[in-house]
């Protein structure tokens, strides 16, 4: 008779959660996804920066994108004020979208066990199982709980009721313009690059990547932009919150509610301090959206038989431009543990030990890329770094790079 295989329920249905139930599956698991949100989710057309290590981990799972993954670029380039040509740094990367990538996960994992609607409300350790309880009342029985469930954690402030998100003291509007609604100077100067400006205590940065339906054909991309602006958490960011009826909103704000007021501040702003090519991009972007940036770390990831993996345990600054790999790369190290040792709570102290370590490093690589947008600074030291991390060359050879790991 064979045996049953061991049950695992994973806790968020977005990369984090997918990649570590694909892992799962192919080592044998019994997984199920259960995601909070009852629509298929969309990272609306959000760029995410390729590495070696995502590329490496989506072949584990049988995932071989190949040449379509997303678009290719060469090199790096800095324009200063006027527009003007300051740095070229040769670095081969290919930028994908999140929905490419996502989509490739979702399609590899069997529908049926994809739960949408499914709310996570707590989780509770047994002598040989743990039960996960949902916001509909019904509850599932496993041997092992992943949360996967991002920033905001339910399974986090479970175990670790004080581990909370910090805010960095800025913000990053976003925004993607169609390749064809790009003026001719920013497509010259801005679309084959990975391109940056770095106004004193800003970074503007953008690089190009697929269009709507994962279109790759010249003419028919877009161009994702990141712009990190300094914003005092009291004031200024309350304000940058504040829709357009009074409401403040928490941690975020629905792009369609940012106030118009805003916005037009953030285009008037661009005119005094980015490149005419940059400037163009802002103008023309028709619905930004503005992330606040926040840095998180848990000093634990296992809890006997219930593991957090990616953005549920660890968010870095998206300097470092590595937060799917590094959810992938806990999940691959979760499998590992958990094909490597006779029970779940070795396998999960194992787990822990080497990921915890891996996380702090990533945030502080990530802390130390966006020091530069800090508007006080304690020590000469800190000015010092601050100071060294706003030259063209170093920018440009250290964002969303994993180089640092390989060290
Ligand atoms: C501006 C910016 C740029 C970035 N650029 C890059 C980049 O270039 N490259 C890169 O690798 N990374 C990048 N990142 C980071 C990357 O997007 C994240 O690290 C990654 O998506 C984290 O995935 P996750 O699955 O851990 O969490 P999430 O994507 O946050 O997913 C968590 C899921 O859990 C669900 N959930 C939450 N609570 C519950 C509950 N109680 N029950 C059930 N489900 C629940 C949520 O609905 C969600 O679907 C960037 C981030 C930002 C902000």
């Amino acid at each position: 008779m064979p045996t049953q295989a061991p049950r695992a329920i994973v806790v968020g249905g977005s990369m984090g959660g997918l990649f570590a139930a694909l892992s799962l599956l192919r080592a044998g698991w019994d997984v199920h996804v259960y995601e909070r949100v009852s629509v298929e989710l969309s990272g609306r057309g959000a760029g995410i920066v390729t590495h070696p290590e995502l590329v490496s981990a989506l072949a584990l799972v049988g995932l071989h994108p190949g040449e379509d993954l997303g678009v290719f670029m060469d090199e790096r380039r800095t324009l200063d004020r006027s527009g003007n040509l300051i740095g070229r740094y040769h670095c081969p990367q290919t930028a994908t979208s999140w929905n490419r990538l996502f989509q490739m996960l979702r399609d590899a994992f069997p529908a049926g066990r994809y739960h949408l609607g499914k709310e996570l409300v707590g989780c509770e350790i047994r002598t040989d199982s743990a039960l996960a309880r949902f916001s509909d009342g019904s509850t599932v029985e496993a041997e092992l709980i992943v949360g996967a469930d991002g920033i905001r954690s339910t399974v986090r402030q479970q175990f670790l009721p004080d581990v909370k998100s910090v805010y960095a003291g800025y913000v990053a509007w976003r925004g993607l313009v169609d390749e064809g609604a790009l003026t001719p100077a920013a497509h010259r100067d801005l679309f084959p690059y990975f391109a940056f400006c770095l106004p004193p205590g800003e970074q503007m940065l953008g690089y190009p990547v697929a269009g709507p339906n994962d279109d790759l054909r010249p003419g028919h991309r877009r161009y994702n932009f990141v712009w990190y602006r300094p914003a005092d958490e009291e004031t200024e960011l309350k304000r940058l919150l504040t829709d357009e009826s009074g409401h403040t909103h928490t941690g975020s704000i629905p792009p369609p509610l940012i106030s118009r007021n805003s916005v037009e501040e953030m285009r008037s702003h661009s005119d005094e301090v980015l490149a005419p090519q940059f400037r163009d991009l802002v103008r023309v972007t028709e619905q930004p959206f503005l992330q606040p940036i926040y840095d998180l770390e848990s000093p634990r990831m296992a809890f006997s038989r219930v593991a957090l993996v990616g953005d549920a345990a660890f968010v870095a600054r998206p300097h470092v431009g590595g937060g799917v790999a590094k959810a992938f790369g806990d999940a691959r190290a979760l499998t590992a543990a958990l094909e490597a040792e006779q029970d779940v709570s070795s396998a999960l102290e194992r787990f822990e030990a080497e990921r915890v370590a891996m996380g702090r490093r990533i945030v502080d690589q990530a802390r130390r890329l966006g020091s530069y947008m800090r508007t006080r600074f304690d020590t000469a030291e800190e000015r010092a770094l601050a100071e060294r991390h706003q030259t063209p060359a170093a920018v440009m050879s250290e964002t969303a790079l994993l180089n640092f790991l390989r060290d």
